[in-house]
């Protein structure tokens, strides 16, 4: 459906607009994995930068797991396009399902990808990389985090790759992954099978059915979620009262800035002092 290309370039637009993802002069590398976000993303990013007048530069890129992929429906769409086309040959695959064996290979195959994409950009003279990430996968993150790692945490739109000096970018963050499927099929884009043995089996299909059902309690859940994240004024987490060196909190400028007079009480305080006593009773039940 043309609505879905329509919707989707809005999407990459508000996010550009939003984080300042894309500046005159970059060559970004688009992370194309053959899935149907990261060619979503390649076809947008082009016609993104059409309709920008913009002059960036667009280079794909594919780190090979060492699957037997077939990359040729990609290299030939490429080709049409006129954007160059370049593979990381890796065994990345073999190492974490054979050699290593790893139980739970996503975290160590997603920081091996991540490390050989960053070396293909660098290889091919790129200051950024794009990322198909939609919105689903950042939901889908908060979750995995908040439910096995116990803190609060997402992608970020805008990542500063500080050893390599590269810039990491999502464009697709407020993409819903159904906008996404609809512009690959409208397209007709060539998407190409993962050969992953894991692959719909993992925490992250999980947390997918999760989403899912939240959405039928609550059908605009997904929304509401992503708008909760990007609100970060209305942030209402406990750091604002977390318990601060005595110091910092009677007669003197704190680290943050903050300053109380001697002998000064708030209902706040008060909080604060008695939230932190019971924070310390609730660790000794888990
Ligand atoms: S699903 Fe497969 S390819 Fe994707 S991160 Fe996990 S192990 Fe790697």
């Amino acid at each position: 459906m043309k609505k879905d290309i329509k919707y989707v370039l809005g999407s990459i637009r508000r996010a550009d607009q939003d984080f300042g993802l894309i500046a005159p002069g970059d060559r970004i590398l688009v992370g194309v994995s053959g899935g149907k976000d990261s060619m979503t993303l390649l076809e947008c990013l082009r016609r993104y930068r059409m309709f920008l007048h913009q002059s960036f530069d667009i280079v794909a890129g594919t780190v090979d797991m060492g699957w037997g992929m077939d990359m040729e429906p990609i290299r030939r769409l490429c080709e049409g396009y006129g954007i160059p086309y370049a593979v990381m040959p890796t065994d990345i695959g073999k190492l974490v399902f054979e050699e290593r064996k790893e139980k739970n290979p996503c975290s160590l195959c997603a920081r091996m990808r991540r490390g050989a994409l960053t070396n293909l950009a660098k290889e091919q003279g790129c200051n950024k990389i794009a990322l198909g990430h939609n919105r689903e996968d950042v939901l889908e993150t908060f979750l995995l985090s908040m439910l096995y790692e116990g803190h609060i945490h997402t992608f970020s739109p805008l990542t500063w790759l500080d050893r390599s000096d590269i810039v990491q970018i999502r464009p697709m963050l407020y993409v819903p992954e159904a906008k996404s499927l609809g512009v690959a099929r409208t397209l007709e884009l060539p998407i190409v099978k993962t050969e992953c043995p894991v692959a719909g089996h993992t925490k992250r299909e999980e947390m997918k059915e999760l989403l899912q059902t939240l959405n039928r309690f609550k059908p605009d859940a997904q929304r509401m979620m992503l708008r909760a994240l990007q609100d970060t004024q209305r942030y209402d987490l406990w750091d604002k009262v977390k318990r601060r060196p005595l110091g910092n909190r009677r007669g003197r400028t704190g680290g943050n800035g903050d300053f109380l007079p001697p002998d000064y009480q708030t209902p706040g305080e008060c909080a604060i002092i008695s939230d932190s006593t019971e924070g310390e009773a609730d660790d000794d039940t888990i």
